[in-house]
């Protein structure tokens, strides 16, 4: 559960300790979703009147192909994680950390915000290993199994060819 009675949690912190599963209606469209739940754990306080502190962390893992040789790597996703819900309308609107809520609902629900942190969160890209080779770009074999004799492309060549036109120049 990731949704907290806001009136019990006005009287005392809740301890939170959840899961936000892949197939949860709060993912959009094109997000990159966890393989399994992601797992929430941390503290939910009252900061002041209408507002919220949760302090504590999650973690999750999905998987990802590799920049280079296109195989799926499993990424650990994991960090801790800070965020102020506050009512609509408030001052607040261009702080990242703090989240709007309805005054008038009766549960906080945080999984908004954990969406958003584990998107952030997530790497652009990822390595199946530090020194991957990657494909061919000409006949697409996987170079970290196999060599080919294709001519290479790119890198250092490029310059060379460059190199060779500026050579020519008058
Ligand atoms: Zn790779
Ligand atoms: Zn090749």
């Amino acid at each position: 559960m990731l949704s907290f009675d806001v009136r019990s949690l006005e009287s005392h912190a809740a301890h939170v300790e959840g899961q936000l599963a892949p197939d949860d209606s709060v993912w959009e469209n094109g997000d990159v979703r966890p393989a399994g739940p992601v797992r929430v754990e941390g503290r939910l306080s009252a900061a002041g009147s209408s507002r919220f502190y949760f302090n504590g962390r999650f973690h999750g893992e999905t998987g990802m192909p590799c920049r280079r040789c296109l195989t799926d790597v499993t990424v650990q996703v994991a960090e801790d994680a800070h965020f102020i819900f506050s009512s609509v309308g408030e001052d607040s609107a261009d702080d990242p950390d703090v989240y709007p809520f309805d005054p008038h609902a009766h549960l906080l629900d945080i999984r908004p915000a954990v969406r958003e942190v584990w998107l952030l969160a997530v790497p652009g890209f990822v390595q199946c290993r530090e020194d991957c080779r990657g494909l061919c770009a000409t006949c697409g074999i996987d170079l970290n199994y196999e060599t080919c004799d294709c001519a290479p492309v790119g890198g250092a060549n490029e310059w060379d060819a460059l190199r060779a036109i500026r050579d020519q120049l008058p």
